[in-house]
């Protein structure tokens, strides 16, 4: 039996959080968890709580049954953390984590603290839901759960495109297309698609980007008062770091945006040098080697002069 049936075992109630500003793995492996549960375990009351998720993840089934709020009482019996690598990435909804009888984190970061009772942490793993994959039994996997779980695959993998696409990945994707998933649709309408005013903001970042370290390092900001004119928030920005990543030349990107006066969140993007987790971590962040993110405070000159230290040391290392 995987940990995740051991650990619903005579459960009544259980509770799935993912990450704050959450991504297509995040919602992705949180409504695969709830649909599975509901289909498999329906003596489990399961409820999701997650930071509003982007309208364009409303195809999923349970979409409209994840909670924003935080209860007065946090409590359940079994507390499922997902894609999360550390308990602040929690956010708001850390409280549940404390609170519940036991905690079952499953996810994919190397930066993993190792925070629940009991841990699935696979880091050679593309995302979290295909750790989750292999927890739960394929005769209980409906076209629902699937369609989360490929979801998820394809946005950490940038549509099977980053180097973290293992041939188990593509495995599971094919396991996943034979219950039903219209690839197709959700590749385009949830990767690809991007609202008007995305892709003038993406068109901006990369009009003001900046080359540095002969062409081995680029950055780019978005500013409060820019998001402000555009009309854009954090949900807005996924893709940008992408695009700043595959410029000619280029081995690490750099993307900021302004949360707060002086506070940015940073994306940190490299090709096949720098371990970028390493760099995110230095600054109290964390993620994957090719993929990671933090929050730093200062001016904006300040912050990407303090990265490209510690980018450059791995350089010319
Ligand atoms: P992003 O650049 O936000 O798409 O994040 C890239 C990867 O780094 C994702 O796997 C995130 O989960 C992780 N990450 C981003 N920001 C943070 C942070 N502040 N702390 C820990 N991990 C992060
Ligand atoms: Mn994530
Ligand atoms: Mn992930």
């Amino acid at each position: 039996m995987s940990l995740l049936h051991t650990a619903l075992e005579n459960k009544k109630t259980a509770v799935v959080l993912g990450h704050m500003n959450p991504d297509g793995d995040c919602v992705g492996s949180c409504l695969a968890v709830y649909n599975y549960l509901k289909d498999c375990f329906p003596q489990v009351e399961v409820t999701v709580y997650l930071d509003q998720p982007a309208e364009k993840y409303a195809y999923l089934n349970g979409f409209y049954e994840i909670r924003t709020e935080m209860p007065e009482n946090p409590e359940a019996d079994l507390c499922i953390c997902l894609d999360s690598g550390d308990r602040d990435r929690l956010g708001d909804f850390l409280g549940f984590l404390d609170q519940a009888g036991e905690s079952l984190c499953v996810d994919h970061h190397i930066t993993n603290t190792g925070y629940g009772d009991k841990n699935v942490v696979d880091a050679d793993a593309s995302s979290t839901c295909e750790v989750l994959y292999d927890l739960m039994e394929e005769e209980g996997i409906s076209k629902e759960t699937a369609e989360c779980l490929y979801t998820g695959i394809i946005h950490d993998t940038g549509v099977f495109q980053y180097s973290n696409t293992s041939i188990k990945t593509m495995e599971i994707a094919g396991k996943l297309m034979a219950k039903g998933v219209d690839f197709s649709t959700i590749i385009s309408d949830s990767f690809y698609r991007k609202t008007y005013v995305q892709k003038q903001i993406l068109g901006r970042a990369l009009l003001e980007s900046i080359l540095f370290c002969d062409g081995k390092c680029i950055f780019s900001v978005l500013r409060k008062k820019d998001m402000e004119f555009y009309g854009v928030t954090s949900k807005d920005m996924g893709g940008i770091v992408e695009q700043l990543r595959t410029t000619d030349g280029v081995e690490c990107a750099i993307f900021l945006y302004e949360k707060t006066p002086q506070e940015f969140k940073v994306s940190l993007r490299s090709n096949k040098q720098v371990d970028v987790s390493r760099v995110a971590s230095y600054f109290g962040g964390g993620g994957h080697v090719r993929a990671a993110g933090c929050t730093m405070n200062g001016s904006i000159h300040d912050v990407v002069n303090n990265l490209s230290k510690q980018i450059v040391k791995q350089l010319g290392e």
